[in-house]
């Protein structure tokens, strides 16, 4: 079929500049009860009417109060939780279990200790059956893309911790997903690394164009690697503020200078701080 019977003309709901690229995740009014939380035995309604749209190859972060539902929201994307109600959809279809096209990467490596760093980025795909000679390409093209070449026979105890985070990048990477998920990945870096390694996120999507959904605590991380920034409110989640960086990939360091990031980030330190003293000293 010839392309000119999918482009339509913008009208007044679609402006010229409009952001035409499909939904990746979409979560659809939706609500997320825990049964039991702590001695209560109180259920907990971690997420409350959650409405999200993120677009295809899309670096969106999520920052808010501890306990807002941050992992909740993004186990559902994985598939390790489901919805209380409404829906979460991947491509078009409702989640309803993990998949290799969605790859995590946590705050605390997950490597194991007993494999080297070769054998931990391919265990995965060498057992969904993938053929060696793609697997091998693919991880001397990934060791190269997060500067470990010449590592692969480590194990991960021989590494540094920002060496660590980067074989899990490299792990998330090998099945090419379309949505990686990032749960506070640089957390327990220190901040001369945590820079470094968003650089290195900015790369890696110039290179493999997925679509990225980054959890932090820093704000200032959150505005420097995302096209869009969500804050959410304290528990119950749902979007406080939704922040359009704005900002052409790849970026510089002089970004972080610039008068838009300074602007964009006490914005959202002023909404980040005024959840956590609602969390710390509740409304009457
Ligand atoms: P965040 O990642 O923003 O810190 P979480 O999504 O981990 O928040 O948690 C949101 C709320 O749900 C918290 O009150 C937490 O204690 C509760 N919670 C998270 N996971 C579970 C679980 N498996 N069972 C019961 N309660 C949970
Ligand atoms: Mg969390």
């Amino acid at each position: 079929m010839n392309d000119l019977w999918h482009t339509r003309p913008p009208t007044a709901d679609t402006p010229p500049n409009a952001d035409t690229r499909e939904d990746m995740v979409v979560f659809e009014n939706v609500s997320k009860t825990y049964p039991q939380h702590g001695n209560s035995g109180q259920p907990t309604l971690a997420i409350d009417s959650l409405n999200v749209r993120i677009k295809k190859t899309e670096i969106i972060s999520i920052l808010g109060p501890t306990g807002c539902g941050k992992s909740t929201a993004m186990n559902m994307i994985a598939g390790f939780e489901s919805p209380s109600s409404g829906t979460v959809l991947l491509d078009g279809v409702p989640v309803n279990k993990p998949g290799p096209d969605r790859s995590i990467v946590f705050q605390q490596a997950s490597l194991f200790p007993w494999l080297t760093v070769l054998e931990n980025i391919i265990l995965g795909v060498k057992s969904r059956g993938m053929s060696s000679a793609i697997y091998m390409d693919r991880a001397r093209q990934l060791l190269a893309a997060v500067r470990l070449t010449g590592f692969e026979k480590h194990y991960p105890y021989q590494l540094s911790g920002g060496m660590q985070q980067r074989v899990q990048i490299a792990r998330a990477l090998i099945s090419e997903p379309g949505v990686i998920l990032m749960d506070e990945p640089f957390g327990a870096l220190d901040s001369q690394t945590r820079l470094m390694m968003q650089e290195l996120v900015l790369q890696l999507w110039q290179q493999y164009q997925p679509t990225i959904i980054f959890i932090t605590h820093d704000v200032a991380e959150a505005v420097f690697v995302s096209d869009r920034v969500l804050l959410m409110s304290q528990r119950p989640g749902r979007v406080k503020l939704a922040i359009d960086i704005n900002e052409p990939k790849p970026r510089v360091q002089e970004f972080i200078t610039s008068s838009r990031f300074i602007q964009v980030q006490s914005e959202l330190l002023h909404a980040l701080r005024s959840e956590v003293q609602d969390t710390v000293n509740p409304p009457t």
